[in-house]
């Protein structure tokens, strides 16, 4: 066999949970191991390292990516009562990706990997659609408030002076309604959007950008004016060298667009229409275990991961010592994208270019007809073969074998 490929810098390896858990071991044991001499930092979020450090163990994660620049997530259980219980913790931990996103502030890029014999609902979708979320504000950060029949509401600001400014939003005199104040920050948004063209840059691919500015004139517009601006003084040159476009439309409008395209461009999206149309995209291509998700801050820090959770109810049945056939796909495409922007940042094309090969051996094995149970009730393919978690591993591993 061929010597090892060498690596200059680690990788940031953040382990899990439950079914994706062993899925992490077994990946890199078939997978990566025998072609890479691989150099990482060895993280284990699992919950029981987040107890004995008092999570303390995320933090040093995300520290860790900035340090490095580039890391790879394993899935993890975010706790709640249920499993306060199972695992006798001391505190409801917060989510290790909502941790380690505040503290990259980054976006997050969620695309589906597309394979031959899995047509998506949509069928005019040949290429990707990427969906990049902004993560901040909105409504995820709302005051609410019930306005009983005879109040009045009124938005106020206080400037620093002291200087208040007035706005009536309703006067509920003859029935009681609901109020919601909303914010966002100038930062957030600006952040939001260099990650956004960044990431075009990238993956050479569109960038499409919507809100409701005609309605929203100094909320929404304040997103499309930074986006503007953000792109007129520092993006606008290197796209064309590129041959991409920014493009910003109503999200009405981009919805429609979207339905009647074929793909192949980043969709950024304030947070509510994130949420929304990361769920109705992912659902049409198929399956959530197809889809990949990439956080990048502002300074340029990568961290992949798969779009997917632990698979618990598999991760039982493992663990009663019965077959599962768990789709490992966006697991195997979250190692090779992290290898692949390893490499490029290090200037090691043999890194990258074995992250290319191990996304081919992967989308080549399941266009061969050997698949997880979740793609054989999907597939079209006539030689379609349901195979087990490992199975599924070992055959991949045989087609980078042959073309590596
Ligand atoms: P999940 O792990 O995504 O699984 C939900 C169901 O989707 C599975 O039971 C399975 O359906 C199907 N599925 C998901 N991934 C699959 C794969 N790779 N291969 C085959 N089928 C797959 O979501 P969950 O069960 O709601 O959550 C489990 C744990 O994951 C929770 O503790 C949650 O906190 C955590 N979670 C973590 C992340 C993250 O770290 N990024 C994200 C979401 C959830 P069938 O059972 O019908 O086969
Ligand atoms: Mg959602």
């Amino acid at each position: 066999m061929a010597e090892k490929i060498q690596m200059s810098t680690p990788l940031v390896e953040m382990d899990g949970d439950e079914m994706t858990r062993i899925i992490w071991a077994k990946i890199k044991e078939i997978l990566i191991l025998p072609y890479v001499d691989l150099k990482s930092e060895y993280y284990d979020l699992g919950l029981k390292e987040r107890e004995a450090t008092k999570d303390q163990i995320t933090t040093d994660a995300a520290d860790a990516i900035k340090k490095y620049g580039v890391g790879v997530k394993c899935a993890t259980i975010t706790p709640n009562a249920e499993r306060v219980k199972e695992y006798d913790l001391t505190h409801m931990y917060k989510s290790p990706n909502g941790t380690i996103r505040a503290s990259l502030d980054g976006t997050v890029f969620r695309a589906p990997i597309l394979v031959e014999g899995i047509t998506p609902f949509i069928p005019s979708w040949t290429k990707p659609i990427t969906i990049a979320r902004h993560a901040y504000g909105d409504i995820y950060r709302n005051v609410e408030l019930d306005a009983p029949k005879g109040s009045k509401a009124e938005l106020v600001l206080t400037e620093k002076d002291g200087t208040e400014t007035r706005k009536t939003i309703h006067d509920f005199t003859n029935t009681a309604g609901i109020i919601q104040g909303v914010h966002n920050t100038d930062k957030s948004i600006e952040s939001f959007a260099r990650a956004c063209m960044n990431y075009a840059l990238d993956t050479a691919q569109d960038l499409w950008f919507s809100t409701k500015d005609t309605i929203s004139k100094t909320y929404d517009r304040r997103f499309k004016d930074i986006f503007d601006m953000v792109y007129n003084d520092d993006y606008e040159k290197k796209f064309q060298a590129l041959g991409i476009e920014y493009f910003y439309t109503l999200i009405d409008d981009a919805v429609a667009r979207v339905i009647r395209s074929n793909g192949g461009y980043i969709w950024a999206c304030k947070n509510y229409d994130g949420d929304v149309m990361s769920d109705m995209v992912a659902t049409a291509y198929g399956s959530l275990a197809m889809m990949t998700s990439v956080l990048v801050s502002p300074e340029g820090y990568y961290e992949y991961e798969a779009a997917h959770g632990t698979v618990q109810r598999h991760y039982y049945k493992y663990l009663k010592g019965e077959t599962t056939s768990t789709n490992s796909v966006a697991t195997i495409f979250a190692w090779a994208g992290a290898l692949k922007k390893r490499g490029e940042l290090d200037g090691n094309s043999k890194l990258s270019r074995f992250g290319e090969k191990l996304e081919l051996a992967t989308v080549k094995t399941i266009e061969a007809g050997i698949m997880t149970g979740d793609l054989y009730l999907l597939s079209s393919n006539l030689n379609k073969k349901k195979v087990d978690t490992e199975v599924f591993l070992l055959e991949v591993g045989n087609v980078l074998s042959q073309i590596i």
